[in-house]
């Protein structure tokens, strides 16, 4: 049986459907701070709160677990800076209970969900694996320092694992299943669709002078389900003994913020205020990953690698997520 950590939430949620497509048992944990119950259609499910240790215990007890995903984390790069302490107990602290009893009950693989936030500024484009890491908040601080406690357990305990560096998840599963539901919401594409369906009067660019094409930042939008994929490439990958390691995923090709609202008024058909206004403070110019580590040595391929078809999904579940 595979665990997932968070696996109410976005990302977790996608991965969650695909195990289950793939044949796995799932057990999802989730305190339900950010995570939705609508969002939990497939495999085991206990309400539990990776603080607790003895209830993460009775879970590891219980349930025959081979494998952990994850997920459960803050997501907030900007609250973190504002609140670090939120950040630093909930993402650190807890995920050390979580390998501290991975450890007592011998379970061995993981698969983490990272982030390109642990580069910081980047100082070349495309970003690889081997770019320094200096994070800028305390969000990718926290899970720069997972990485580098999973490298120290690996050689020490044995453990097994695969870090994610995520790019910007983007889209919903193609089925409208689950998708996209943050609150509050502060990703650019749900925001434009927002203000697609009047639900926002606009969606605001954040700084049109940066050092880009037409000034607005560039970001490499990756779709959920082939992040989903990529998890299970990594489950397979530590199943067939496969050495603990780490991998972006993106696809590659940046867009920037006035491509993303072009490319959403072209799919959506309809009128998309945008209004320009000040940077967010925190938003390097440029982020772009270079995934083809992930795709010669997990073998994977994404398959909803264009805009287009990002949006379409994302816009679907949006449509449906917000009929009421
Ligand atoms: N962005 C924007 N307006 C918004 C939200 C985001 O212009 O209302 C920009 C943001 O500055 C960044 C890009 O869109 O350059 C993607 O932001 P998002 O919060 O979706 O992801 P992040 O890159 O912060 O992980």
């Amino acid at each position: 049986m595979i665990l997932i950590t968070g696996g109410a939430g976005y990302i977790g949620a996608h991965a969650n459907k695909e195990l289950n497509l793939a044949g796995y048992d799932t057990l999802v944990l989730d305190n339900m701070s950010y995570g939705h119950e609508d969002f939990l259609k497939w495999g085991d499910y206990e309400n539990v709160d990776l603080g607790d240790l003895d209830s993460l215990r009775d879970v590891f007890r219980e349930y025959d677990i081979d494998a952990v995903m994850h997920f459960a984390a803050f997501t907030y790069v900007g609250e973190s800076v504002e609140d670090p302490q939120k950040y630093y107990i909930n993402n650190l602290k807890n995920t050390l209970n979580l390998l501290q009893v991975m450890n007592e009950f011998k379970v061995t693989k993981m698969v983490f969900s990272s982030t390109c936030a642990t580069y910081g500024n980047p100082q070349e484009i495309p970003i690889t694996e081997t770019h320094p890491q200096n994070p800028i908040s305390p969000y990718g601080k926290a899970k720069l320092m997972v990485e580098q406690v999973l490298a120290d357990y690996s050689s020490a305990y044995g453990l097994c694992y695969v870090s994610l560096r995520y790019f910007n998840a983007a889209g919903a599963d193609p089925e409208d299943e689950i998708g996209e539901r943050h609150d509050p919401e502060t990703h650019l594409i749900p925001l434009i669709l927002d203000a697609a369906i009047g639900k926002r009067e606009d969606i605001k660019i954040f700084g049109t002078d940066y050092p880009t094409p037409d000034g607005t930042c560039i970001r490499d939008y990756i779709h959920v389900t082939d992040l989903a994929d990529a998890h299970i490439k990594s489950l397979k990958y530590l199943e067939n003994d496969g050495k603990s390691d780490v991998f972006n995923l993106g696809n590659g090709n940046g867009f920037s913020v006035r491509e993303v609202i072009e490319e959403a008024i072209k799919v959506t058909g309809k009128k998309i205020k945008a209004t320009e206004t000040d940077r967010r403070p925190g938003d390097p110019p440029i982020l772009v990953g270079s995934a083809d580590k992930a795709r010669e040595i997990l073998k994977w391929q994404p398959k909803y690698d264009d805009l287009s078809r990002i949006i379409s999904t994302a816009w679907e579940w949006h449509k449906k997520d917000n009929q009421n």
